[in-house]
């Protein structure tokens, strides 16, 4: 018989209904699904989570992010943009990574974005070998996470891959890695390709990458204008004459955008992948959340790189919004006239962090709002803890004041994978010593870092 859950009485803030957003409510889940939504649902064969005192929202989902770097998390907090690819892309630290370290790395990586509520994200994956993909994959899979596995180019020598008139094209395992993972759209995880794109390798290698992700029917996602990359290239412009833009297509950052490539990349359906903090610490640029929610394009945000930030999506969504109407707000002040209407609103936010982003990801139908007949990604936030309490307007407490320390529950595709503030069915303490081991191994092959102080905690949480 179908497994039944009944959430009842949670705060539920659906993005399907905004008049019922915020209103107590119950969800039935049946196996994968959400079958009902409504006041008082009784059904008595269902196991029942009391969200009473919760606030219920959908799972979040994150576009961006290199799941693998979880394993040197917090080593950037002086790094810029290019100091940053000094030591990981050109200077060989990715180099130094075994099949073993990217499994561990992307298992707590994505442990990390489960018990942050994020319930969907795309592994934006840099693959060394056919080896390293396996490995990968095997991370995300016993995560249990919902994932879109953006298959890359290799880190190891990644100079030949990443220049300008780069002509080698995308690897050619990403059709094995297709045929033996993604045969089916009707799980878990879904394929995408994370290429380079125009700005970072020949204009020819670009379109024949485009290609080759539409022949794999993957989302295909580059990095494309930021930095000092894209104010003189006109990608969007190429593109769009090209005859290629289209809903397939997510481009990370955006910063340096002429104002018509915001309208062309909303007019063809693409996403765009927005990544805040990460933008205004490390020099790629001013987030442009507000030029794309202006032409209705699909606003997605994303984490990007742990080296340097938290996990969590909740940081992204108070980024985004703060630095948009800093952004407005201060051209307001310069003519002499104090802010009365804010630009951006919660709830535009909140859609970019779940609806948007599963559209980004070609997962709509599944995830993104908590709708009958979707499948059944959502978090439960306590909505007692001082952060939250008392509960005057649920979405804006979300948007504004939530954090990872209030995810009491998660559920990914009906099932629960973490419950009462604890991961289910997770070896903690068994992770966290291969995450050290691999941690030392990295270390102990790429002696370039400098100012970081490597410590051993594994036992001592252990004991
Ligand atoms: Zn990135």
């Amino acid at each position: 018989m179908a497994k039944r859950y009944l959430i009842k009485s949670g705060i539920v803030i659906t993005l399907d209904d905004p008049a019922r957003d915020g209103k107590v409510l119950d969800l039935l889940i049946e196996d994968r699904w959400i079958r009902a939504v409504g006041p008082n649902l009784s059904v008595p064969d269902a196991e029942v989570v009391d969200a009473s005192g919760m606030i219920v929202i959908p799972g979040l989902v994150d576009t961006h992010r290199h799941i693998w770097e979880s394993v040197i998390r917090n080593v950037g907090a002086e790094w810029s943009l290019t100091t940053y690819l000094r030591h990981l892309y050109y200077g060989g630290l990715g180099g130094t990574l075994r099949p073993q370290d990217v499994y561990i790395a992307n298992l707590w990586g994505a442990l990390e974005a489960i018990n942050s509520g994020v319930t969907t994200v795309l592994d934006w994956s840099m693959v060394n070998s056919p080896e390293h993909a396996d490995a990968l994959i095997q991370g995300l899979e016993e995560a249990s996470i919902r994932a879109v596995f953006a298959y890359g180019t290799p880190l190891l020598g990644a100079g030949a891959f990443w220049s300008r008139d780069s002509q080698l094209r995308h690897p050619e395992d990403a059709r094995r890695v297709k045929q033996r993972y993604f045969s089916s759209s009707d799980q878990l995880l879904t394929m995408g390709l994370a290429i380079r794109g125009p700005e970072f390798c020949a204009w020819e290698t670009a379109l024949a990458d485009i290609a080759l992700a539409r022949e794999l029917q993957a989302i295909c996602t580059m990095h494309l204008g930021f930095g000092t990359w894209g104010p003189h290239d006109h990608s969007i412009r190429r593109l769009e004459e090209a005859g290629v833009l289209g809903p397939d297509l997510n481009f990370v950052h955006c910063n340096t955008l002429q104002p018509d490539e915001y309208r062309r990349i909303a007019d063809h359906g693409c996403s765009v992948s927005v990544t805040p903090e990460i933008e205004m610490l490390m020099g790629h640029g001013y987030p442009c959340t507000g030029f794309l929610v202006e032409q209705g394009a699909v606003t997605t945000l994303g984490v990007d790189v742990v080296t340097s930030i938290a996990g969590d999506l909740f940081t992204q969504m108070r980024m985004a919004l703060a630095a948009e109407r800093a952004r407005v707000n201060n051209q307001t002040l310069a003519q002499g006239v104090m802010p009365e209407q804010l630009a951006l609103n919660a709830r535009t936010i909140l859609q970019c962090a779940t609806t948007h982003g599963a559209r980004a990801l070609g997962l709509e139908d599944k995830v993104g709002s908590l709708a009958v007949g979707k499948e059944a990604d959502l978090v439960l936030l306590r909505a007692t803890d001082f952060n939250l309490f008392p509960v005057n307007d649920p979405l804006g407490a979300v948007v504004t004041s939530a954090g990872p320390h209030n995810v009491d529950t998660v559920f990914i595709a009906g099932r629960p994978v973490k419950r009462h503030g604890q991961l289910v069915g997770v070896d903690l303490p068994r992770i966290r010593q291969m995450v050290e081991a691999t941690r030392d191994y990295i270390l102990s092959q790429y002696t370039g870092l400098e100012g970081i102080a490597p410590q051993s905690l594994a036992n001592a949480v252990q004991a």
